[in-house]
């Protein structure tokens, strides 16, 4: 009898995808960009060194993994996003500065006209536009509704008077998105409008913020008598506040990716693995880390946009931004805390010298930087608010 014919071993698509996004990074990623991604310590890296993987990935068609391909996005799986970031993560790719691309191209996508798709949308796809976000104001935080940056309507124009501030990349940014106030009603929420704007018209002046770690990411925006198209309002006068929520939704979902935490947690433990005499709980916490990272992994794939659970769910960004952002903080205290253990946490030097005392001061930085995480995109009080009210109104 002749043997069977062995059947043809199952293709997994997971590897499929990986050697050809494997192949790619092994070229495009060279290693000065490798070098920019590692040295990463704020919300994106180097800005050249992200302008120049921007390109790279835009030339590959990768740039908006999440968008529909009908307007420039790759299209792909959410499982396909979650390879691709953390892929990306593990090769010390750069931390990209593309809310444009993760959030504000997703909403023009969804709420934008026609006219503002085909203006905007390639502009930020090429990395030509970066844009910043000007929601914040002095006394508009936690409570967004308190906007009181005023633009009154002059013919096709409206003027802007007031000031936006902790706006991040404000002074890399050629274009910001804004919410500001046409009018007064019975609810702080009413009377909100949702503008674009071009960051070299007259009458706008930016302030840098310098943090106590001494870095500019920060600013505030002063707004003089700025003149803005009216035709650059996305949806109608007066119900901006639903565009910005809606915004919010998708900047949360994307807020701090797994494959970020996982960047940290993979320092961590190289530093544990290299250490001789770590101290074992150290290493109890670094397996908890692991288990933490590998349960929000699952989660992020179930809740992301088009995963497998609860699409649409407004909650879902806000679950995501609240898991992501305080196991980041997690595990980069116990990055700083492995890196003391061997080498010391001196703060300084680090931005001009490699080796270990450079490693453990840039862990203790990294740190520091986190802490900011359960803040900006809405604190973790305010996410646990939205879940509570969620349930508290039956939604879920
Ligand atoms: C690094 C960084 C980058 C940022 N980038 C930007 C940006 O690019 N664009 C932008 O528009 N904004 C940005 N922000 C601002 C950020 O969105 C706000 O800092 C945040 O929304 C909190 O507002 P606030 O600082 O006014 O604090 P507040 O609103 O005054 O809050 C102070 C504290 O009170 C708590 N709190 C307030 N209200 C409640 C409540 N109802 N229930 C329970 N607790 C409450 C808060 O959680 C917080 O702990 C950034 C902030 C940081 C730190």
């Amino acid at each position: 009898m002749p043997a069977p014919c062995p059947l043809p071993a199952a293709i997994d698509p997971d590897e499929v995808f990986l050697a050809e996004v494997r192949a790619f990074l092994a070229e495009a990623l060279t290693p000065d960009l490798r070098e920019a991604g590692r040295r990463t310590l704020g919300v994106h890296s180097d800005i050249a060194a992200c302008k120049l993987w921007h390109r790279r990935l835009h030339r590959r068609g990768w740039i908006a993994p999440g968008w529909p391909v009908a307007h420039g996005g790759a299209g792909w799986s959410p499982r396909e996003r979650f390879l691709f970031d953390r892929e990306c993560a593990l090769n010390d790719a750069p931390v990209l500065f593309a809310g444009g691309i993760r959030s504000l191209g997703p909403l023009i996508i969804e709420m934008g006209t026609p006219l503002q798709r085909a203006r905007y949308l390639p502009a930020i796809l090429s990395g030509d536009d970066l844009w910043a976000q000007g929601f914040s104001e002095p006394g508009a935080g936690s409570d967004l509704a308190r906007v009181a940056t005023r633009a009154v309507q002059a013919g096709d124009r409206y003027i802007v008077d007031g000031s936006k501030i902790w706006t991040t990349g404000a002074h890399l940014s050629n274009r910001m998105f804004a919410l500001v106030r046409t009018s007064t009603g019975d609810r702080p929420q009413q009377g909100l409008t949702f503008l674009l704007l071009d960051m070299a018209t007259p009458g706008l002046t930016v302030s840098p913020i310098i943090t106590i770690d001494g870095e500019h990411e920060l600013n505030q925006v002063f707004f003089d008598q700025v003149s803005v198209p009216v035709a650059n309002r996305i949806g109608e006068e007066g119900q901006g506040w639903a565009v910005a929520k809606r915004l919010m939704q998708l900047a949360r979902s994307n807020n701090t990716p797994a494959a970020l935490v996982r960047r940290v947690y993979q320092r961590a433990r190289n530093a544990a693995l290299a250490t001789e005499d770590l101290e074992p709980g150290l290493m109890a916490r670094l397996i908890t880390a692991e288990i933490e990272l590998t349960a929000f992994e699952q989660t992020e794939l179930n809740l992301l946009p088009g995963g497998r659970l609860r699409d649409g769910d407004a909650t879902s960004p806000s679950v995501l931004k609240l898991i992501g952002s305080e196991l980041h903080q997690r595990v980069a205290e116990l990055a700083m805390e492995i890196a003391g253990t061997a080498r010391g946490i001196a703060l300084e030097p680090f931005r001009d010298e490699d080796g270990p005392l450079a490693d453990g001061a840039r862990a203790t930085a990294k740190h520091f930087a986190t802490r900011a995480a359960s803040i900006y995109s809405g604190s973790s009080e305010t996410q646990r608010n939205v879940i509570a009210q969620a349930f508290q109104a039956g939604i879920r």
